[in-house]
């Protein structure tokens, strides 16, 4: 089921919490919302569950808007809210057992779905437990088996995986693809390499506004734009490979990496790749070449890059 999210502007005050924002989720993607603290997830991921209405703008989950049918709407999301609010008092069952009703999931069917969400969300262990008593890990498994209980086609996840152990990290970002298969599913996370690991794409958001959109690779090479290399040239002396790097026709600025080993960092002119010339010019002075490697940028600094400004 896609989601259209169209002009989305909620303002608090004076405050743009989301700035006139538009963007498409398509079934069976991963979409993975980052920014820095404040930058608006939250609000924007509230208001596509309708638990906030937006300023202006609208929402279409399927072929039902937020403003006109937020009932339908809430039927086709399974939300896991920040901070996964949850009853501590309630025994682990008998919480799934109420949510499935306020779902609206007939009777006959609630066992069968409760079971099932026990077992896809690793809770067989722990099921005879009261809420208060599990560990975050287990409690961030009852938020997603409450979410996913009435077999939603969206799944709206607010920092799904914080507070778990690395093991429950991976546990739950393999649960999160495999269910992003069939689903619709947006998270928010302020971890990168979670984001990379789980989603198909990437939103940064910043201050409202959506400031990049695409997979990580995209990404990556829209911030990079220049070929970036890591060479480790031996047998010359240091500062004659240095000028002869900076000769070459293809390249624009040449800086050492670790000078004592001979280890440079060579950045290319745009639109050109200097790989060859740099094997060339070490076979014509006979020095030996032992790295030539590209040097990714990495997501960090995308991120950085465009959220502190
Ligand atoms: P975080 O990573 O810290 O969770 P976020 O990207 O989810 O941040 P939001 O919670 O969407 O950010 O908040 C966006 C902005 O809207 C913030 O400046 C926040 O203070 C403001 N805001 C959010 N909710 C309210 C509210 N109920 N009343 C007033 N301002 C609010």
């Amino acid at each position: 089921m896609d989601i259209v999210v169209e002009q989305l502007t909620k303002t608090y005050g004076a405050q743009k919490a989301v700035d006139d924002i538009s963007f498409k989720v398509k079934t069976g993607e991963v979409l993975g919302f980052l920014g820095p603290n404040g930058a608006g997830k939250t609000t924007t991921m509230k208001a596509i569950t309708t638990f906030l209405i937006p300023t202006k703008g609208n929402i279409w989950v399927g072929k039902h808007s937020v403003l006109q049918e937020p009932e339908k709407v809430k039927k086709l999301i399974g939300y896991l809210p920040e901070n996964n609010p949850l009853y501590h008092d309630l025994p682990l069952i008998d919480y799934l057992k109420f949510v499935a009703r306020i779902q609206g999931i007939e009777k006959e069917k609630i066992k069968e779905r409760i079971l099932e969400m026990i077992r896809v969300c690793g809770l067989e262990g722990e099921k005879h437990k009261k809420i208060g008593e599990l560990s975050k890990g287990y409690q961030q498994r009852t938020g997603l088996a409450q979410a996913l209980i009435h077999d939603p086609a969206v799944l709206i996840l607010d920092e799904p995986t914080s507070g778990l152990d690395p093991n429950q990290i991976v546990e739950i970002r393999e649960l999160i693809k495999r269910i992003g298969k069939e689903k619709t599913v947006i998270l928010s996370s302020h971890i990168l390499a979670e984001v990379e690991a789980t989603c198909d794409r990437i939103m940064i958001i910043n201050k409202g506004k959506i400031v990049a959109d695409g997979s990580a690779v995209e990404l990556r090479k829209q911030a990079q734009g220049k070929e970036i290399i890591k060479t480790t040239i031996e047998n010359g002396k240091t500062d004659e490979i240095f000028t002869a790097l900076q000769e070459i026709g293809s390249v624009e600025t040449v800086d050492f990496i670790e000078r004592g080993k001979n280890i440079f960092e060579v950045q290319s002119k745009p639109e050109h790749t200097s790989r060859r010339d740099i094997f060339k010019l070490c076979v014509e002075k006979g020095w030996t070449l032992t790295e030539l490697s590209p040097i990714e940028t990495k997501l960090e600094d995308v991120f950085r890059h465009l959220t502190l400004k």
